[in-house]
């Protein structure tokens, strides 16, 4: 930071002063994670200068010998990884890369199926403030209120009324295992392709601890800042066939030049992920979601779904109380980092947000274990319940900032 503190030291001030958040804090945020430094180098480095547009070898720009060989390495190392017969590792995003799958073998206004908002799904699968649902025809499934968990029966008779061209497999807040080979069985009997999304997994399925879409899906996509801790930006994989649709659909389609560090990382993250150290940090993540879940219910949380699959915990507070916003505003007090969430019955109330959601990426990429998600549902618990009362939200803040301290996060590489 010697560099950036000469240019500009208010700027320089507030990374260190993030540095400082993130080690005090916990963070439970479903959608973040720790990365190993070495993403953070290698977005930092000089391949944040090079303009790139086009493939490897068939680049619109000269200077590209060592830029090929960085997409190279990303493409080989992730077609191996995720055992997918074709790979883009240029998206900036989930959300460009979704739209890039979609515009790769639709024509705007075609009919896509996904799962709705309130119930899990995600802006880009067609809601109503995004560009996607502008281009497209979406129609929407649900879960069943009941379970909480999707009815693959409801969703096949949507399916066959529906008729659309792609079915969209994935979700932001859900958290059960997705049935992919059901879902493609679905896709089969109406003739649509299927797009799984698993921008929330990626890093669990690369371990391979939760079940792949790949071998069911014509496209799957993700992206690399969640449970696969290896910066920003998206990746499409897909069946061989639509290789040359993907690209033409990324570049020139729905972008121009893509971001090179970030790349780099995507090859390096892919590189890390076989080995030891990620894919225990994603087994811990699994467990430790476990033991929130149940010290929740413990104390008297309603677990949404009654449980957990994956890295996510949806609590409805329905019962106890309070707003998800205000819990969320209660916990970032004594630095307990999390989001409101959406709960399907909120669905029937618009603007109401009676949940919260729990992540287990970060705390266990950073190593806590089932003492500490224990302890952390026991200090979320104090502060919830004495959220009024200025002296034990104090000492709670001081006893996060202690459980904090035994466990550092900058450099864990
Ligand atoms: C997070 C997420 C995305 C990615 O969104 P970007 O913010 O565009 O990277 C896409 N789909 C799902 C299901 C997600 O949860």
């Amino acid at each position: 930071m010697l560099y950036l503190s000469e240019d500009d030291p208010d700027l320089a001030k507030l990374v260190s002063n993030e540095e400082n958040r993130i080690e005090t804090t916990i963070n439970l945020i479903a959608a973040e994670n720790h990365s190993p430094q070495s993403i953070t180098d290698v977005i930092g480095s000089v391949f944040n200068t090079k303009t790139i547009e086009g493939y490897p070898g068939k680049r619109f720009h000269a200077g590209c010998m060592y830029v090929d060989k960085v997409e190279n390495f990303a493409i080989t190392r992730g077609k191996t990884l995720f055992e997918a017969e074709y790979i883009n590792v240029q998206p900036h995003s989930g959300t460009s890369a979704n739209l890039a799958v979609y515009f790769s073998v639709l024509k705007p206004g075609d009919k896509i199926l996904s799962m709705s908002l309130p119930h899990g799904g995600h802006l880009s699968h067609g809601h109503r403030a995004s560009i996607t649902s502008k281009c497209f025809d979406f129609s929407h499934y649900k879960v069943n209120l009941e379970t909480e968990m999707i009815d693959y029966d409801n969703v096949r008779k949507i399916a066959h009324f529906v008729k659309p061209k792609m079915i969209v497999a994935g979700a932001s807040s859900y958290p059960r295992l997705i049935d992919y080979e059901k879902m493609s069985q679905i896709a089969k009997e109406v003739s649509a392709y299927l797009l799984s999304d698993m921008a929330h997994l990626a890093g669990l399925v690369a371990a391979k601890v939760i079940p792949s879409p790949v071998p069911y899906s014509d496209f799957v996509t993700f992206t690399c800042y969640k449970t696969m801790m290896g910066g920003r930006g998206g990746v499409i994989l897909c069946k061989e066939n639509f290789g040359k649709k993907i690209d033409k659909a990324v570049f020139p389609g729905c972008q121009g030049t893509s971001a090179v560090n970030l790349i780099a990382a995507k090859a390096l993250i892919f590189k890390l992920a076989m080995e030891e150290k990620f894919i225990s940090i994603q087994k811990k993540t699994i467990q430790n979601a476990g033991i929130l879940a149940r010290t929740l219910r413990e104390k008297g949380y309603r677990i949404i779904s009654g449980g957990t699959d994956n890295h996510q915990v949806l609590i409805d507070l329905t019962s106890k109380g309070i707003s998800g916003k205000s819990a969320e505003d209660c916990l970032e007090i004594v630095g307990i980092i999390l989001n409101r969430n959406v709960v399907p019955q909120d669905e029937k109330n618009q603007g109401k947000v009676s949940g919260i959601r729990l992540g287990s990426g970060a705390v266990s990429a950073r190593g806590m274990g089932e003492p500490e998600m224990q302890k952390i549902i026991e200090l979320m618990d104090m502060a919830l319940m004495n959220r009024k009362r200025k002296e034990i939200i104090i000492q709670v803040k001081d006893l996060v900032l202690k459980l904090c301290r035994a466990f550092p996060v900058i450099k864990i590489a």
